[in-house]
């Protein structure tokens, strides 16, 4: 089947699957405290995942990563990754995960062995207080994680979204604490996704800023863009780290990814205001045939990305159920 390309000429290599609309963590900037979840009979069932996942993978897609909500709250979770790890057979190259790595030590050799490639660890900041602040849960869990998927011989990079206020103190103690474990790092400039709403731009610490705060302290090299999201830097010569300036810097014109809910809705933008529901087509019983035709259609009429609609985005679905 031909590649998935939409009408700007960006061709998509990468799908973004959320698990669940769960998750053990309240994160000021993610989610409300009481969140109202999805009906449970909503969420997709392992083989329509599977299924959907196959779809996009005979499209071109390439490299699927499982985030969610949480993805270790997903009981099927080692099933879900052995069955999405099979289409590899199909043209899947890599299989990855992003997660708040809370729940995952007694999992994450199962995992690696599973087939996950790579986990992106949501770490916003070391210190036991301010972590607890944003994300109103305890950072030692997520330490003892990262140090299982370490011994494990996963391939880890941490991410952290900075917010003005909140955070912003942590920049410099969180890159030299990275480069002490030799994790690559990756800064996310807060969007306008928060599921309570309260994103406002000056909360926002633009790649620029993080570069003075770091650069006041180390020696900071900017390297060429390749299409990854993150701004690559080379900081004191050696160190890998990455900024992902979404909201000062939309990367926008080169974006190869798509996403899917929990309930298969998909996303062809983290900012589309409303999405093409698949799961409910599927439910209804529609064929592979018009499903990959209806995926190829909400694609190409994806739209030119957040440099055309920058601010918050109004929508009934959250960033917790379609995953960041
Ligand atoms: N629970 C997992 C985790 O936290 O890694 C996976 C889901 S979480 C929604 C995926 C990513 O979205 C995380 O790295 C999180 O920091 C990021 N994220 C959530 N809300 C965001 C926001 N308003 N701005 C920027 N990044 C956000
Ligand atoms: Fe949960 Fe991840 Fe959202 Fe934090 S960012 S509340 S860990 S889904």
């Amino acid at each position: 089947m031909s590649p998935l390309i939409d009408s700007h000429g960006r061709t998509k290599r990468k799908l973004r699957i959320s698990l669940t609309d769960r998750c053990n963590f309240r994160c000021t900037y993610c989610m409300p405290e009481q969140p109202d979840w999805l009906p449970r009979k909503s969420l997709l069932a392992r083989g329509e995942l599977v299924r959907l996942a196959g779809l996009f993978v005979d499209q071109g897609i390439d490299q699927i990563r499982l985030t969610g909500g949480e993805p270790l709250l997903r009981r099927d979770l080692v099933e879900c990754v052995r069955e999405i790890g099979a289409l590899r057979e199909r043209g899947l190259r890599r299989l990855s995960m992003t997660t708040n790595a809370s729940r995952i030590a007694p999992v994450a050799a199962t995992l690696v062995a599973a087939g996950i490639d790579d986990f992106n660890v949501s770490l916003d900041a070391v210190d036991a207080t301010v972590f607890r602040q944003l994300t109103r849960r305890e950072v030692a869990p997520v330490l003892d994680g990262i140090r299982a998927l370490a011994d494990a011989g996963a391939s880890i990079k941490l991410n952290a979204v900075v917010m003005r206020g909140e955070n912003d103190d942590q920049v410099v103690p969180l890159l030299e604490w990275a480069m002490a474990q030799g994790l690559p790092l990756r800064f996310i400039e807060y969007m306008p996704l928060d599921a309570p709403g309260h994103w406002r731009r000056d909360a926002v610490v633009s790649e620029a800023e993080m570069l003075a705060a770091i650069g006041a302290q180390h020696t900071v090299e900017a390297l060429p863009r390749s299409s990854d999201p993150a701004s690559p830097y080379r900081v004191d010569g050696h160190y890998p780290l990455g900024i992902i300036s979404t909201v000062s810097h939309p990367f926008c014109a080169s974006c190869d990814r798509l996403r899917i809910t929990a309930t298969g809705e998909l996303f062809t933008c983290l900012f589309s205001p409303i999405g093409t529901p698949l799961g409910v087509q599927m439910r209804e019983g529609a064929d592979d045939e018009t499903l990959s035709a209806t995926v190829r259609r909400a694609v190409w009429l994806k739209d030119a990305g957040y440099a055309s609609r920058p601010g918050p985005v109004e929508r009934t679905v959250t960033m917790h159920a379609m995953g960041g």
